[in-house]
């Protein structure tokens, strides 16, 4: 069968036996696949300090016609990313993002523009560094965009309200979108209390061209609030704990 040519990011890598390595990889243009890098726990040239987590590579592999596993045959490391590796936030940060990669995607489904979404804030944790939680906010919001599971954060989905004077704004996930506490006075198990400023800069966020999106400001508070929202919403969809939310302090 003919070599595969693609970009690709490390999300997961995993020994195999005592010579082998098992990589996932998000790529530009086949979606997330799983490969298996022969002889990459004792190869001195062709794969050493190559697949590491978060690297950007161009990767050449063998499809297969029988098995889902396929065989990784080059590896050109294109961006190391090295200090999302050597400091612990930004490690948190770069391992969740790719973590929601993992579990919101399927094998064999490419998606171009989710792609590109990774790498930017890659690469933006990597040279900033500051935000973390900003930065997860960005791709989160913007990926759920690009799946198809955008929040209506617009106003109450009952009364279509926003910032009435002494209501409270709940994010119910059950319901993907906002009621107030008027429509419903006893707040909903698993729904989350927002404030009016969170609630306007998630939508400045869903709004925005991702290359504006550094202009936009989170206080601590909003962040805290835009995170918690984000985790409850992943529990919910994904019926199952996207572990590196734990880790993040
Ligand atoms: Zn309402």
């Amino acid at each position: 069968m003919f070599l595969q040519h693609s970009l690709a990011i490390v999300l997961q890598v995993k020994d195999h036996g005592d010579s082998d390595k098992i990589v996932t990889l998000y790529t530009l243009e086949h979606g997330k696949i799983v490969l298996i890098a022969k002889g990459a726990k004792r190869s001195k040239k062709r794969f050493v300090n190559k697949l590491e987590l978060f690297s950007l590579l161009a990767i050449d592999f063998v499809p297969s016609r029988h098995s889902s596993l396929m065989r990784l045959d080059q590896a050109e490391l294109l961006a190391p990313f090295p200090r999302l590796r050597e400091n612990y936030e930004l490690y948190i940060g770069a391992s969740l993002l790719c973590e929601l990669v993992l579990h919101w995607t399927r094998e064999h489904d490419s998606d171009e523009e989710l792609f590109r979404l990774l790498r930017w804030a890659l690469e933006g944790l990597a040279m900033a560094g500051g935000g973390v939680g900003r930065t997860i906010i960005f791709f989160h919001v913007k990926m759920l965009d690009i799946l198809g599971y955008r929040p209506d954060l617009t106003g109450c989905l009952d009364c279509h309200a926003l910032g009435a004077p002494g209501v409270v704004y709940r994010f119910s996930p059950l319901r993907n979108g906002l009621v107030c506490s008027r429509c419903e006075p006893r707040a909903a198990a698993n729904s989350q209390p927002l404030s009016i400023q969170t609630i306007q800069l998630l939508r400045r966020v869903q709004d925005m061209e991702q290359g504006k999106l550094e202009r936009l400001q989170f206080s601590p508070a909003a962040t805290r609030e835009g995170i918690a929202l984000l985790q409850r919403y992943d529990s919910h969809l994904l019926q199952r704990e996207v572990q590196s939310w734990s880790f993040l302090g």
